[in-house]
């Protein structure tokens, strides 16, 4: 299937193509020429598949012109290796446990997916492969483990120095190996406006092949509507007959636009939830239609502090070639104080701690659910991501134990590199740790 960008409709590129490049002329992101349309009697076939077969055939629909079935299942089998329980804490509501991955957060689904395509697809072995990135913590580890040893590609990360926790940098700067760490004196937009300098620059356009691996990269957004239909799949039959609502923590849109993309495939959702904190552009443009970002604020789910989120577009995009209306979106948003409360409520009735970005989402589905639906919460982060604080929050009378990967990088020294903020001093380390 082609691919075309949303800002220039007559740029229209392969699967190959749009995972390379990114986005498209005029920053435009890609989108499926194609809406998909699967019979009910497919989704019933899908929804008695494991989870990897199933993912294979949903992925093949999109890209099995590009690429073999036995290719797509490699990269599959190899991206998707740890489980996606769906567990059920209330009688009405389960969580759909994204952070079961090496960085323990949904992003691991998205990065990893799209790791196994650009190794499968790659031509050009004239250039070494440089995937350059900065991160304010998250994503950076889903990217650093996601490429971790994959032949002929270096991964480069950028951070900006103590600025990241403990946690977060010993996630992904112990590696090693083909995994590249630098710590940065400055901020994440001085990362940033390193990589941007980097991607300028012709004369390393010409000896590497670059690549971002960003958030927007379409592959990403394929790779993660196979989880809906995994949680789905693991609902008992009485309850797949009920009304099914899905609660999503909103940051860049990028895992509703997966969702909603599951939906239009087929997948027997009666409504999406669109949950921020008070990061809340999107929620007030459903309440009162004005587009009117304001000023990001840091609140504790931190990696949904984002005001003009990315992947928007694609949704509107969605909406108007499917010809629906934004009513039909659920929307809330939820304070730090409300978070808080929701985590030591879980903990105090349900024995289940939930992290805090999940904590929105459970917030806003636990109000807004009917007696006649079923709730599913997209459980984003593992808990022990956030230990301290949520060990604070539970007033010592409950501690969080670390997973075993978790636990064991701890341990390991920290091998990042160091560079000021001056783009000629990044030069010359990263022509010398890749030549
Ligand atoms: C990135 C992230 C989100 C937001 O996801 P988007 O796809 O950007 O909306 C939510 N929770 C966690 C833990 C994340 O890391």
């Amino acid at each position: 299937m082609k691919f075309y960008n949303i800002n220039e409709r007559n740029e229209q590129v392969t699967f190959s193509q749009a995972i390379t490049k990114g986005m498209g002329i005029n920053q435009g992101l890609y989108f499926p020429k194609d809406l998909l349309k699967l019979s009910s009697f497919e989704i019933n076939d899908l929804l008695s598949m494991n989870f990897i077969e199933r993912s294979v055939y949903i992925l093949s629909a999109y890209i099995g012109d590009e690429m073999s079935k036995d290719s797509i299942l490699s990269c599959v089998n190899n991206a998707f290796n740890f489980s996606v329980p769906l567990v059920f804490i209330h009688e009405n509501i389960a969580i759909l446990e994204l952070f079961h991955g090496p960085t323990l957060a949904f992003k691991d689904f998205g990065s990893r997916l799209m790791a196994q395509f650009l190794c499968k697809i790659r031509k050009n072995y004239n250039k070494p492969m440089v995937i350059l990135t900065a991160t304010s913590g998250d994503t950076g580890a889903a990217v650093a483990h996601a490429f971790y040893r994959l032949p002929n590609i270096y991964v480069i990360i950028l951070y900006p120095k103590g600025k990241i926790s403990v946690l977060q940098e010993k996630l992904f700067c112990t590696l090693g190996n083909n995994v590249f760490t630098v710590s940065v004196e400055g901020d994440f937009d001085i990362c940033q406006n390193l990589v941007k300098q980097a991607f300028l620059d012709h004369e390393l356009q010409n000896i590497l092949d670059l690549n971002s691996a960003n958030s927007i990269n379409i592959s990403r957004v394929l790779g993660q509507i196979c989880y809906y239909f995994e949680a789905v799949s693991q609902l008992p039959l009485d309850i797949q007959k009920r009304k099914l609502v899905i609660s999503v923590p909103s940051g860049n849109f990028g895992n509703l636009t997966a969702g909603l993309f599951a939906q239009s495939l087929g997948l027997p959702v009666k409504k999406f939830i669109v949950a921020t904190n008070l990061n809340n552009t999107v929620p007030r443009f459903l309440q009162y239609g004005d587009w009117n970002p304001l000023p990001t604020v840091a609140t504790f789910s931190n990696a949904m502090d984002v005001s003009c989120p990315n992947n928007w577009p694609r949704i509107e995009e969605l909406f108007r070639r499917e010809n629906k209306s934004f009513t039909e979106l659920g929307y809330g948003f939820v304070n730090d104080i409300c978070t808080k409360e929701t985590i030591q409520t879980l903990v105090m009735n349900l024995g289940y701690v939930v992290d805090p970005h999940t904590s929105v989402a459970y917030r806003l589905l636990y109000d807004q659910l009917c007696d006649d639906e079923f709730g599913i919460c997209l459980g984003t982060a593992h808990p022990a991501k956030f230990k301290e604080l949520i060990e604070f929050f539970l007033e010592g009378n409950m501690q969080i134990i670390l997973p075993r990967v978790l636990k064991d990088r701890m341990e390991l020294p920290i091998l990042s590199y160091k560079t000021s903020k001056c783009f000629s001093e990044l030069r010359s380390l990263i022509l010398k740790l890749i030549f």
